[in-house]
């Protein structure tokens, strides 16, 4: 049999097949009873479709349907094609989505029907049309029918954490969290009734921190956009709480927010740059590689194979560890560093750009947006803009303003190359690049200016090349090299970053990121730095008005959250302290101000510390935060566990994890194949998102009217329940004057994808073929009568493609199309409002190399004796986990544990070796053991560990009792090392605290000091 027949008689196999053919969970093998479909592929799965070989045409398999939905095995949100099972109504087997730019790279046209789009994934055509998933997306599926999903309601049935539980109605679940009780025996509880106090300040005195409603705090996940804005809709707008945490300052938001400051201002936005692969000819890749974290896994093999193929392209991983791509002559190069020196090496490469004049003078001396068009840029910076340089001037640090030195109005000023005289930014084509001089302002006084690129310029000669070597653990040879690769390819060069932010200086490196960018030209240059084009916010639509709530709250007024993410010099403590004449600085506890990152653990360390104030409830949806933020620790736990402290506690979830297992309550919850779903994707630049309905039925228990347990049921029946605003009859306002009403999870979900939809500009018609084909038939039929025909006819578009991919010319000239110029800030004047809550003084409005430092400004080893903790940590995400990847069968057996990788002769002075079990020791004392692996694959002196292992709490690698019933816990779900509980807090912070990035206070743990022993 040729290829070609081969491929037609098994279907489309693309990326999947060697996951699904040597994966032992039972539903995706024909049993051996069932007759061969060939001598091939005896018992292989029942082909996708069946290709007519003398047409070519396509036929359904009989018994199975498809039906498309996004991935949610990770936060890239790639797009599927999902095959089920009529008869047992499970899925069969995911593959990617061909419209889906994530998963096949070259994706098909909308306007495609969806059966001449499958045609098209059919035979041989090497590596066209293959949309496929990675394996943790194709074994996400396991999750839905996991052994240890929890699908029906659980009230504690011993202390709270023991591991006891008994299944009880969802009514009556719903009925003691509202009204409370003596629910435990244990005492009174508070339900939800008694808890939101809007009359009452949540910390009397302080008005800053809100009303009592504040008392709950709830926790999220945020990267399913659909739910999440459901989520928040219900704690902030209606129920009127700002503690609402996620998981993103823990999971390297710093990165992001610092990246974003080279083109916004702070609360503006967080970024997230990727190689445009299809022309880049060089990038750095800063604490990764490509294909092993960051945007889509899915794509990024087959991008970087065509980059390096097609256009040559070369790429740096600058990396503690040496991950699987630059190892197998992908033309790549492992550069190790040592974890936590990011920032030196980025300074380092910008000081030799400056030394030899590797900049980009174009496009940097482009003074404003008139002249990026007359010079054919897309974007301009201020890198001539002068800022006032006079240490006493009250404008000290901010842009000189051209009324200050007498001109007209209040533009930034430059010095005009062609003149050599201050002028107005406006009305030059360009500024002169570096300035250092002393004006004369209009009363005739001397006033000291330099321009921005100047500043930044001094920052990063301030030390020597030598000084960022030793830093790093590279050689100036190695750093001049790279700095020179970078800069030898014109705009068609980047760096970027991912899980190297995660340092206490996470935010300057993410933002040093985006300035050597800027510095060659990059961001959105075509093979630049290339971002995506966004998506569509269903709440961001008034068509219906989702965010707005009658008699709701918008969020800014009620009050800040417990984790002080706001103004100190607004605080009570503040003006008491000045009303009574303390020294103001410091304050008694970090105010994260410059980024409001919602830092879920914070919160928590706030509650422990009953400073401002303890939390009552605890809501936990999709999100495991006592698992996934380092540094917790047992006595915030301990905070959590003792019902005294907190006193109502309850998750939702599939899973029992480290933190619903906490809980007094485990409401069940969708997976993410049983959920409506249009998301955001990581790794695309087209505009658009993947979207998704329920493929399967619903696996959790149904209410007394017949409807599933899920997120949505609770909320809504709380909130009609406790008469709070914005659910019930009536409760959605459209922009045409009607009102509609929220009752269910489908009159949520209708009105959120119509939103969606209709801001969609170029829809393809759509034909009962594509419904059916699509599985877009059986997906409309819950949200048919919740529509108008417009929106109807919309939303089935939608779902008929699986999500919506505007297809636009990927350049516009030199630039990645659909990208507005903007000014590209080489110094962030914005920045220099904020004042650090501990020091009392302005933050630079440029990033400033300071080596890692706790909230009091102590170096770490001033705290943390190198002779005692000689050794440097890191950790990775490992590819095929993520946060709920252990509940997928298939993933725990191909990445069935981590290990504690150090340098081999690093182990070797140490007098370790290879399968040593080891213990792993921080400064605050806390340990984790693990098995030591050792190779040349580490930088010396330090360790990598993965993330996403050791779950002996959670996910079914616990034992549970369930109605009196033991079930044991799965040992393959424990096995590895988690390395969060050790990681050490601030010794510089009163009570319980975390090591958080000094700028940002989002979690840092890169390049903590540690001490490792051999077990005996
Ligand atoms: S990269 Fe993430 S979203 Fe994409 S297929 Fe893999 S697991 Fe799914």
């Amino acid at each position: 049999m040729d290829r070609r027949k081969f491929m037609t008689n098994i279907g489309v196999a693309a990326g999947t097949i060697a996951v699904a053919t040597t994966a032992k969970a039972e539903n995706y093998v024909k049993s051996k009873e069932d007759p061969p479909i060939s001598s091939v592929a005896k018992n292989a799965l029942t082909p996708e479709f069946i290709v007519d070989e003398a047409t070519g045409d396509i036929s359904q398999t009989p018994g199975q349907r498809m039906a498309f939905q996004r991935c949610f095995g990770c936060f890239d949100n790639c797009g599927l094609r999902v095959r089920v099972d009529d008869k047992t109504d499970k899925i069969l087997r995911v593959n990617g989505n061909p419209y889906c730019e994530n998963n096949s790279g070259d994706p098909l046209p909308l306007d495609m029907p969806v059966k001449e789009a499958f045609k098209n994934l059919t035979g041989d055509q090497g590596h066209n049309n293959r949309a496929t998933t990675c394996g943790r997306g194709t074994a996400a599926t396991d999750s839905v029918d996991d052994e240890r999903r929890v699908t029906q309601v659980l009230k504690r049935a011993g202390k709270r954490g023991e591991g006891k539980w008994n299944t009880i109605p969802y009514e009556q679940a719903l009925k003691e969290i509202v009204e409370g009780g003596d629910l435990f025996g244990e005492g009174k509880v508070a339900g939800l009734r008694e808890i939101r106090q809007l009359d009452k300040e949540a910390a009397p005195g302080q008005p800053e921190f809100g009303s009592a409603a504040n008392h709950l705090f709830a926790t999220y996940l945020g990267d399913n956009a659909a739910r999440s804005n459901f989520y928040t809709r219900f704690m902030i707008n209606s129920w009127g709480t700002s503690n609402i945490g996620k998981k993103s300052a823990y999971c390297g938001a710093q990165q992001r927010l610092g990246l974003a400051l080279a083109a916004v201002n702070p609360h503006q936005g967080a970024w997230h740059a990727h190689p445009d692969w299809k022309e880049a000819r060089y990038a750095i890749f800063l604490g990764t590689s490509p294909g092993n974290s960051g945007n889509s896994l899915n794509s990024l093999g087959r991008q970087l194979a065509d980059a390096r193929v097609d256009n040559g392209f070369k790429y740096v991983s600058v990396d503690p560890l040496l991950r699987t791509t630059p190892s197998a002559n992908t033309g790549g190069e492992w550069v190790p560093i040592k974890p936590g020196r990011d920032t030196p090496f980025l300074f380092a490469l910008m000081r030799v750009m400056f030394d030899n004049n590797w900049i980009n003078a174009h496009h940097l001396s482009t003074a404003n947006a008139a002249a990026a068009k007359a010079k054919g840029e897309l974007h301009h910076t201020n890198a001539s803009h002068l800022v006032i340089t006079e240490p006493n001037h009250p404008q000290n640090g901010k842009f000189l303003s051209g009324s200050t030195i007498g001109l007209t109005g209040e533009n930034p000023v430059v010095i005009d190359p062609r003149t050599g005289q201050p002028a107005d930014a406006e009305t030059v084509q360009d500024g002169k690049l570096f300035v250092d001089q002393t004006l004369t302002d209009k009363d005739g006084k001397p006033l000291s200016v330099k321009s921005s690129l100047t500043i930044l310029r001094a920052e990063a000669q301030r030390n020597s090349l030598a000084t960022y070597a030793e830093a790093t653990g590279i050689s100036e040879k190695k750093l001049r090299q790279i700095a020179r690769d970078f800069t030898s390819h014109g705009r068609r060069s980047s760096v970027m970053l991912s899980t190297a932010s995660s340092s206490a200086d996470g935010f300057v490196t993410g933002w040093l990121t985006g300035l050597l960018n800027t510095l060659i030209g990059s961001h959105h240059a075509k093979g630049g730095a290339a971002y995506w084009l966004g998506f569509h916010n269903g709440s961001k639509n008034d068509r219906y008005q989702l965010g707005k709530i009658d008699g709701g709250f918008s969020g800014t007024e009620i009050g800040i959250t417990a984790s002080r993410e706001g103004r100190y010099e607004n605080s009570t403590e503040y003006k008491n302290k000045r009303a009574n004449n303390q020294p103001l600085y410091p304050a008694s506890q970090p105010w994260m101000e410059i980024a409001p990152v919602k830092h879920a653990g914070e919160m928590l360390t706030s509650h422990a510390n009953n400073d401002p104030y303890r939390f009552r409830a605890f809501f936990s949806w999709r999100n495991n935060v006592t698992y996934g933020n380092s540094g917790l620790s047992q006595a915030v736990i301990n905070s959590m566990k003792d019902p005294k402290q907190l006193g109502l506690s309850v998750g939702i979830d599939c899973h029992l994890n480290e933190t619903t297992n906490l809980c007094d309550y485990l409401i069940p919850d969708l997976s993410a194949h049983e959920e409506y779903a249009a998301d955001r994707m990581w790794g695309s630049e087209m505009k658009g998102f993947s979207a998704g309905a329920p493929v399967v039925t619903p696996r959790t228990v149904k209410d007394q009217y017949g409807r599933h347990v899920c997120m949505e049921r609770f909320l809504i029946d709380i909130a009609l329940m406790m008469n709070l605003p914005g659910f019930g009859k009536n409760a959605i306002r459209t922009s045409d004057g009607r009102q509609v009403d929220l009752f269910t999870l489908e009159d949520w979900s209708a009105r959120y994808l119509a939103n969606v939809a209709t801001m969609c500009k170029k829809l393809p018609p759509v034909t009962k073929e594509d419904m059916i084909w699509s599985g877009a038939e059986r997906a409309m039929k819950p949200l048919n009568d919740k529509l108008t025909p417009a929106e109807r006819t919309a939303v089935a578009a939608v779902l008929s493609r699986g999500g919506y991919y505007e297809a636009e010319p990927r350049y516009s000239g030199d630039f990645l199309n659909g990208h507005t110029g903007r000014c590209l800030r080489i110094y962030n004047e914005a920045v220099t409002s904020f004042i650090h809550a501990y020091s009392g003084k302005a933050y630079p409005g440029i990033p400033t190399y300071q080596p890692n430092h706790f909230w009091n400004g102590d170096n770490w080893e001033k705290h943390w004796p190198q002779d005692e903790f000689p050794l440097l940590f890191s950790s990775y995400k490992s590819t095929l986990r993520s946060p709920y990847s252990v509940a997928f069968k298939r993933t725990a057996e191909f990445s069935p544990t981590n290990y504690i990788y150090m340098n081999i002769h690093t182990a070797k002075e140490l007098g370790l070796a290879s399968g040593d079990k080891v213990r792993i020791t921080s400064p605050t004392g806390r340990f984790t053991d693990g098995q030591l692996q050792t190779d040349e694959g580490v930088v010396k002196g330090a360790i990598a560990v993965g993330m996403g292992f050791g779950h002996s709490r959670g996910f079914g690698g616990d034992d549970r009792m369930i109605d009196g019933k033991l079930i044991s816990g799965l040992k393959e779900r424990a096995t590895g090392t988690s390395v969060n509980p050790m990681l050490p807090t601030d010794p510089t912070r009163t009570g319980e605290s975390l090591l958080l990035d000094y700028w940002t206070g989002c979690t840092a743990r890169h390049g903590v000091s540690i001490k490792v022993t051999k077990l005996s």
